[in-house]
């Protein structure tokens, strides 16, 4: 597409865009009347609007039903993540009874953990990203230890060469062969919260598969942002949060994958009644059998309001047409974003702003991370007062996210226009 740096242009797009509806369904936020630029939908997404609606019919059956409300109403509580697995599964390509909803994310990544790091005699390595997410560097550190390991020894990082941002795919693999004897697990985000850049995770999933190894991904920053297929590309076990891209409020339930082909009963697990065989729980007999498929790794009971928060924003998936048509959106919005990052660099006569996120749309979801030459924090921060909000990344990271559900094609030409005026502003050019 022949994209134009200008409103005009911008507007037009808005006016042709297919999904420019969805954005009536979300709060954003205000500052004397006027709403803010919301760029910042990779680390919390925005209140659907019918999330006070739903939220408010399980408070209702809260306060009618009270206890019987796990048995009885139109959604008795005891069944009420059933829905929300067929709601769940389009996003991430899996079969609904591989998904469940439960706990958080770092919880959870430990929970699999349990399950899918196993590791044997010469077989104890962890191969992960440089970098990953620091939740996810305490977990398997402290996995590691909890089997006796020395994390010097047994995690594997593989880093992007000297003064490079990102991650051959070619790397990543050669990474793994080296290490084919030792590795018991490869473990990768779907795609990286600092760079953005999204991994090959079926290159990566059949590479740790012909080394002998397990292959997990946390996808907290892929979830809801761009289409996947878990189950196809033999993904044994993955996580992903709910309050980034899926917009299921802070501290929102998470969801696990697990594929098929683990289905099986004698895996070892943290078990909790919750996930023992549905048919007969509440026989409350001794000896734990667990429930087939995700479910069978629940631990406490149904978490009620964040699933109710979850369900409100799953449907909006639903309604824009899954997440294809969002992907199809997203695929033009990000290549307006970098377009107009580039147009602002000539016009400044000089790349103030680098961006660090693959440029290819095959690489890449919603997140674009740009580096200021020089004043970053005080651009970043002039952004926010002339209410942008995108977000600032230690030391020196520019996290911009337009969200196909939500943002506009004018969103990204305003803000353009601001990194043009703050950069002029703090550079005295
Ligand atoms: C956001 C994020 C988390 C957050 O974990 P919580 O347990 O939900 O606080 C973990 N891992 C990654 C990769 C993330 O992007």
């Amino acid at each position: 597409m022949n994209f134009e740096p200008t409103l005009t242009f911008a507007q037009a797009q808005d006016q042709s865009d297919s999904l420019r509806e969805m954005r009536k369904e979300y709060l954003f936020p205000h500052q004397q009347g006027k709403p803010y630029i919301y760029l910042c939908g990779n680390s919390l997404g925005l209140q659907p609007k019918v999330a006070r609606k739903i939220l408010g019919e399980q408070l209702d059956n809260w306060q009618n039903l009270a206890v019987e409300g796990w048995f009885e109403g139109d959604a008795p509580w005891m069944y009420y993540h059933k829905a929300l697995k067929k709601l769940m599964a389009p996003l991430v390509g899996a079969l609904p009874a591989e998904v469940c909803p439960m706990n958080t994310l770092t919880v959870n990544l430990h929970l699999l953990l349990v399950s899918f790091y196993r590791p044997e005699g010469k077989r104890f390595k962890i191969i992960m990203e440089a970098g990953a997410f620091p939740s996810d560097q305490y977990a398997i550190e402290s996995q590691v230890r909890f089997h006796g390991y020395n994390p010097e020894e047994a995690i594997i990082e593989v880093a992007p060469e000297e003064g490079e941002y990102l991650l051959k795919t070619s790397a990543i693999v050669a990474a793994i062969e080296k290490n084919a004897a030792d590795t018991a697990l490869v473990l990768f985000g779907g795609i990286n919260y600092f760079t953005g850049q999204w991994f090959d995770m079926p290159a990566i999933t059949t590479a740790g598969h012909q080394a002998g190894a397990i292959v997990g991904f946390d996808l907290a920053h892929a979830a809801g942002n761009v289409p996947m297929n878990l189950h196809d590309w033999g993904v044994d076990f993955a996580c992903w949060c709910s309050y980034k891209y899926q917009n299921a409020g802070p501290g929102g339930i998470s969801g696990i994958f697990v594929h098929e082909r683990h289905f099986n009963r004698q895996m070892n697990r943290f078990a909790g009644w919750w996930g023992y065989q549905e048919s007969t729980r509440f026989k409350m007999e001794k000896g734990f059998v667990p429930e087939a498929g995700a479910d069978g790794w629940q631990v406490s009971c149904t978490q009620v309001m964040p699933m109710a928060l979850y369900h409100a924003s799953l449907h909006l998936f639903e309604k824009a047409g899954g997440i294809t048509a969002l992907r199809n959106k997203s695929k033009t919005l990000t290549s307006y974003l970098l377009f107009i990052i580039n147009e602002v660099n000539k016009n400044l006569n000089q790349e103030i702003f680098k961006v660090i996120t693959p440029l290819s749309e095959a690489e890449r979801g919603a997140q674009v991370s740009i580096i200021a030459k020089v004043n970053g924090k005080q651009i970043f921060d002039g952004l926010v007062a002339n209410q942008v909000l995108g977000d600032w990344r230690e030391p020196n990271v520019i996290r911009l996210s337009p969200v196909p559900m939500y943002n506009s094609y004018e969103d990204v030409y305003q803000t353009g226009q601001l990194l043009y005026q703050l950069a002029k502003q703090y550079d005295q050019l």
